[in-house]
């Protein structure tokens, strides 16, 4: 389980669990693949751990949990669509956390995507929320506590999640998926607005590691002042239809990323007129511009841009 960022979440749980004062129900949320699971998890094996400083990391519990096969543990976890989380599971867990823990003091149930349970089900679970058994925890995962009725927020104690940086995404990526390119993955990182997620499904797709090329083909080609090769690759990538986007705002974010470092690639003056262009161009494609002209278009001004003296 790899823990990054989000350190006042972490603090405050692990803080609940040093006093031992742990509610029934708690909501975690944040975009996708901005750690809500994996922090829940590593709530629930502190909340198991029977080892002295919680999660130990060693005792029989922590394990279990390591491996998700702990029995006091069970996730369920709903599919990204609304309306499609089944009520049947609902009454499942009404009747299970009825029953006493297996091992553990508690018995705890994270349920991810809940803002796609149904009214039906939603009404079922709130009756648990309402007298919940003494032993059960509840840990409900969804985008934003706003999808849920205030009726079943209120509660929940919630733990708001922020979207990572792009270097502990970097990070989480690089450990999770050691095998792809380190190039790739700091890219992928950069594109994805703090989500560990998005970032590894794009490393996984093989039209990512084209556009990557495509995007440092652009830098290159400005860099060097290279405006056959940069109209080439503009060219390509109008018959890519959302890559020809990607592509641009990868782009965009790799320079921008030098500019912040101080290091920028091209003079200071060009480089701003470069981002200048790409974000007019992403506004035109956006807006179903007509994708080769867009193209010439902004060969032509990102070659000025860089002839400026
Ligand atoms: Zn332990």
């Amino acid at each position: 389980m790899e823990l990054l960022g989000n350190e006042q979440a972490l603090s405050r749980l692990q803080n609940m669990v040093d006093c031992e004062r742990i509610g029934h129900g708690y909501l975690f949320t944040g975009a996708e693949g901005t750690g809500k699971r994996t922090l829940a998890r590593w709530f629930a094996k502190a909340i198991l751990c029977t080892g002295e400083h919680p999660p130990c990391e060693e005792c029989p519990a922590c394990r279990k949990m390591e491996r998700l096969s702990h029995p006091d543990y069970k996730e369920y976890v709903g599919e990204n669509r609304a309306r499609s989380f089944p009520v049947e599971v609902v009454r499942q867990i009404r009747q299970d956390c009825a029953v006493l823990p297996n091992e553990g003091k508690k018995k705890i149930y994270c349920l991810s995507n809940v803002q796609n349970m149904t009214t039906e089900g939603l009404n079922a679970f709130l009756k648990t929320l309402e007298e919940p058994p003494a032993h059960s925890v509840f840990l409900l995962l969804c985008p934003s506590a706003t999808q849920l009725p205030e009726t079943v927020h209120s509660r929940l104690v919630q733990i708001p999640l922020q979207p990572l940086s792009w270097e502990q995404v970097e990070q989480i990526t690089a450990k999770a998926l050691p095998e792809t390119d380190s190039k790739l993955r700091r890219q992928a990182a950069l594109l994805s607005d703090g989500s560990a997620g998005l970032a590894m499904k794009l490393v996984q797709e093989e039209e990512f590691g084209q556009r990557a090329k495509q995007a440092q083909t652009i830098c290159q080609s400005l860099i060097h002042r290279q405006e056959y090769r940069l109209a080439q690759v503009l060219a390509q990538l109008e018959k890519d239809g959302e890559g020809f986007l990607q592509v641009l705002q990868l782009t965009q974010r790799l320079l921008r990323i030098q500019l912040e470092q101080s290091s920028p690639a091209l003079p200071q003056k060009q480089e701003i007129r470069v981002l200048e262009l790409l974000e007019q161009a992403r506004l035109r494609l956006s807006g179903n511009a007509h994708k080769g002209l867009t193209g010439a278009w902004l060969a032509i001004r990102l070659m000025e841009a860089v002839s400026m003296p």
